[in-house]
């Protein structure tokens, strides 16, 4: 009877962020799988901000989550969003930000110490300190020794009246063996010795991560918990929790850490690690984001390249695995070059624009004026692109003012015997037209070829080389078109001296 019927229920699901700054990598993956699995179940997915450890709030935090959120495009039901550069609330079991809930955590912790489930706590700093350095010392696990654990209510209370600062704290029962099922990792045992008698309620007036998780889950109807499995440790006190409050358990799931490729957690010290560090890095959302939905789940079919509407229709936990997922950087690489070949030209881009911009080969009115151009020039070059950023790279030979020949083989070519021959067929075909469209860059070579009676491997290299400057790169018809008659003539004049 005690069984939670989801079958009968909304499917609820939250992502839970605390504000210190940007959006994990991790973090995102953890959004990510909510949402496909409320999505799956055509429930509801509610963005809560948990920021009631004040001294790890970050200015702009909130935003900086909602923007990597939509930038990924994992979109959510309820919760905290940013319109007109404001936060606002919607939702029916609002506030969802927990800093505005602080009254409705008192109650709760109230509730708990008139049953018997928490007690006030006065243990100073000094002593909790030289507690743990003398556990530490005999090699124990810090814990708390329960000093405070069996002072009369009255007395406590009275206490707090003379103004003592307090604590409130969970006061777990001793030895016993709190049991659940994890939907990834299956039946879980943890011995109450093994956890602390949490604190519930600081000495600030604020209610710790703990309790306030648990009364929230609560109140927003959260049918499924799924986070990261550092949490799993703290599973228990909740699962007591929510048992204190005598409510409806909620179904736990918890996600292997997402790894580098030395099995190490993804830190900032090694490399990037947040949204925004890939983002501005040229990684397309979709391809971020479908990478990272495998790291740790796989579909049945094994498929690799998935839309987020198939991952949403393929998405269970049953698939998820138990151990720590490696973040493979060179798959990712390849994923996201999937993206940038096979997506629409004109979204790539407007997408690939800013970073031309940042490099400075391209200014506002350039693009305004040569859209076509610009989309020409990322077909180009897109079938090599890995990121975004590598646009820069792959197409400075275009805008340069000149190349400069520096490969032996290129050298090799250039100094072969039909080149003078071929540069001045280029510049005087090219004197008798006003300028190059893509169908006259099209019948070019051709021209070359009928008025020099030179051929194939012969015509092309050359004139590869002397206008790219290496030996090998994309279709010549693209480059004639991008690089245009003037720039065209003047590489030529270059390899004659002049
Ligand atoms: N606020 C927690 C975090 O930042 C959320 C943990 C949970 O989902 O329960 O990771």
């Amino acid at each position: 009877l005690n069984w939670r019927c989801i079958f009968l229920e909304e499917v609820r699901l939250r992502f839970a962020p605390s504000p210190t700054g940007y959006l994990h990598i991790g973090g995102l993956r953890t959004a990510l799988y909510n949402y496909l699995f409320s999505k799956h179940n055509n429930g509801k997915f509610v963005l809560r901000i948990e920021d009631t450890d004040q001294t790890r709030y970050v200015e702009g935090a909130i935003e900086n989550l909602i923007e990597s959120l939509k930038w990924a495009g994992i979109k959510y039901d309820e919760g905290v969003f940013v319109e007109d550069h404001k936060l606002v609330q919607k939702g029916e079991y609002g506030p969802y930000i927990q800093s505005e809930r602080l009254d409705i955590y008192k109650k709760y912790v109230n509730e708990l110490i008139e049953k018997g489930y928490a007690y006030y706590c006065f243990c100073s700093k000094e002593r909790l300190d030289t507690l743990r350095d003398e556990q530490k010392i005999k090699g124990l696990v810090p814990k708390y020794d329960g000093f405070c654990r069996n002072i009369p209510l009255e007395e406590a209370r009275k206490r707090i009246a003379d103004g003592e600062e307090y604590v409130v704290r969970l006061k777990l029962p001793h030895d016993k063996d709190i049991k659940f099922h994890d939907l990834v990792r299956g039946e879980i045992v943890i011995n109450t010795n093994d956890i602390d008698d949490q604190v519930l309620l600081k000495s600030d007036g604020f209610p710790t991560y703990h309790l306030a998780v648990v009364v929230d889950d609560h109140l927003m109807k959260i049918t499924h918990r799924v986070r990261g499995e550092e949490w799993l440790p703290s599973t228990p006190k909740h699962i007591y929790l929510y048992e204190a409050f005598g409510w409806e358990q909620p179904v736990y799931v918890h996600l292997p850490t997402v790894l580098n490729s030395e099995r190490k957690k993804l830190s900032k010290r090694h490399g990037d690690v947040s949204v925004e560090d890939f983002r501005s890095k040229g990684y397309l959302s979709e391809g971020l984001v479908n990478y990272l939905a495998l790291v740790g789940w796989s579909p049945e079919d094994d498929e690799e390249i998935l839309t987020l509407e198939e991952m949403v229709e393929k998405f269970s936990f049953e698939r998820v695995s138990k151990t720590g997922g490696i973040f493979d950087r060179d798959k990712l690489d390849w994923v996201n070059g999937h993206y940038i070949r096979e997506l629409d030209l004109e979204y790539i881009t407007e997408l690939t624009i800013p970073f031309l911009k940042e490099a400075k080969l391209i200014d506002d009115k350039f693009c305004d004026e040569n859209k076509e151009w610009l989309k020409v020039l990322v077909d180009t070059v897109r079938g090599n692109m890995s990121t975004l950023a590598e646009i820069v790279d792959k197409t400075d030979f275009i805008f340069k003012d000149e190349v400069e020949v520096v490969e032996e083989d290129a050298k090799e070519i250039l100094g072969g015997e039909n080149t003078d021959t071929l540069m001045n067929a280029v510049i005087e075909e090219l004197n008798n037209i006003d300028e190059i469209d893509f169908d006259y860059a099209k019948i070019f070579m051709k021209t070359i070829q009928k008025s020099t009676g030179i051929k194939g491997k012969n015509l092309f290299m050359p004139v590869r080389v002397a206008l790219t400057g290496v030996a090998h790169g994309p279709e010549m018809v693209n480059i004639i078109y991008l690089l245009g008659k003037e720039k065209i003539i003047a590489r030529a004049n270059k390899v004659l001296g002049r």
